[in-house]
């Protein structure tokens, strides 16, 4: 459905995140979400998902941290030993094998991540209530920030992996931790689709009860387009046309992920001790002994996750920086496209390193099966994250520089924006 284009007053302009467009607001009908016409960025939804739900959600999401640490995700029963899993006991085994980074890194994806984001909005409603300034501002930063590094789909799968390499070795039990995670994913999904850090802003001060002349900048903290400032009248956060030093931080990110990656492929990151033969593999021979057990198909997921998709990330953000860089963008919509992309992709990388933890904690008990993470796996480790960073580092406006100052000369009146249902 498209909205057809009329004049609106400027309290009803909205600058567009990513192309700095501003764009008409329109009345949605429930269901819908309005997209900027020029690149595609969804701008607002039809604000029918109701706050104290997202609150009934958190709670939800809380208390089934209980049972989904607490007990054991899987047993396994290895030469007539009953083995039990649990997420902490991986996390546990990481720093006794010596690898505390790593098992920071794991934690934060499979458990910090998601319990930050749930206590924060826990915060936020009590802030919004209580008229606490900077503990709202404080939650609404953790809630944005901890939606990408929130893993439980990717741990889940990588279960899944673990369970077909060890299926020729032992009998596979689901624990109870398992039904849990499978519904804390279910609501995380949900939590993210319906939490927006705007609506918070629009109860601790509506849009409509500020003074706004103009609308020139977007706040990126509480997304209020107003006026040329230094810092944002509503959340006081600093304002910037784009993010300052985006392409040097970005550049510098990805150079440190090029370098990373090398040790992260020549390296061993698993080494498996079985029968008292030690059987030491990199990424790419881990894929290969997978197709020569007859597991294709893992072999593929492995495959993509922990070889393509780095590679094509730090191809992709080089791509998008030459032609930042080199005033080189021929199809912008294309090119967001592909920021969009890098940022989805990033976090199945983390595959391989949940696996890693998941093996650790069942198969290193010093019995006739052994198993043990390679630096290789540190390496990896640092490719993941670097990449992570530089994709949040880059600014997307920075894609339409160009194509801006054009629409500029050409008409710079707002247009409606287009509507999805
Ligand atoms: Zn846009
Ligand atoms: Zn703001």
């Amino acid at each position: 459905m498209k909205a057809c284009a009329h004049s609106s007053p400027s309290s009803l302009v909205r600058l567009c995140e990513n192309c700095e467009l501003p764009v008409d607001r329109v009345k949605l009908l429930p269901g819908q979400t309005a997209n900027c016409p020029r690149c595609g960025t969804t701008l607002y939804r039809s604000d029918n998902a109701s706050l104290n739900g997202n609150l009934a959600l958190a709670i939800t999401c809380l208390l089934l941290f209980v049972p989904s640490h607490y007990f054991d995700f899987i047993t396994i029963r290895l030469v007539g030993v009953m083995i039990e899993g649990t997420l902490i006991e991986g996390i546990r085994a990481l720093i006794k094998e010596g690898y505390p980074g790593l098992a920071v890194l794991t934690l934060f994806c499979h458990t910090i991540a998601p319990l930050a984001m749930c206590i924060a909005i826990l915060t936020a409603h009590l802030s919004v209530k209580r008229r606490w300034f900077y503990p709202l501002k404080g939650s609404l930063w953790i809630l944005e920030h901890s939606k990408h590094w929130v893993m439980l789909d990717v741990f889940l799968i990588s279960v899944a992996i673990s369970c077909f390499k060890l299926q020729d070795y032992s009998d596979i039990f689901v624990g109870n931790a398992l039904y849990s995670l499978v519904i804390l994913q279910v609501i995380t999904i949900l939590l993210i689709s319906r939490v927006s850090t705007r609506r918070y802003w629009e109860l601790w001060r509506p849009e409509n009860s500020l003074s706004i002349t103009d609308k020139h900048i977007h706040c990126h903290s509480c997304h209020l387009s107003q006026q040329e400032a230094a810092q944002c009248i509503r959340c006081e956060s600093p304002l910037h046309h784009r993010k300052p030093n985006s392409m040097q931080k970005t550049w510098a990110l990805l150079i440190a992920a090029t370098i990373a990656i090398f040790p992260a492929n020549l390296i061993p990151i698993s080494i498996l001790i079985t029968n008292g033969q030690l059987l030491e593999d990199t990424i790419f021979s881990g894929v290969a002994s997978l197709i020569n057990n007859d597991m294709l198909g893992i072999a593929i997921i492995i495959f993509v996750a922990s070889i393509v998709v780095p590679v094509a990330k730090i191809l992709g953000l080089a791509y998008l920086l030459i032609c930042i860089q080199f005033n080189m963008v021929r199809n912008h919509r294309h090119a967001l496209m592909i920021y969009r992309a890098i940022k989805w992709i990033g976090k199945w990388s983390m595959t391989d390193l949940f696996v890693i933890s998941i093996m650790l904690t069942l198969v290193d008990r010093g019995q006739i099966l052994n198993f043990t993470p390679g630096f290789g796996a540190v390496a990896f480790g640092i490719v993941v994250v670097l990449t992570m960073l530089a994709a949040e580092s880059i600014d997307p406006r920075l894609l339409w520089d160009k194509h801006a100052s054009l629409q500029q000369t050409e008409s710079a009146k707002p247009v409606s924006s287009s509507i999805n249902e």
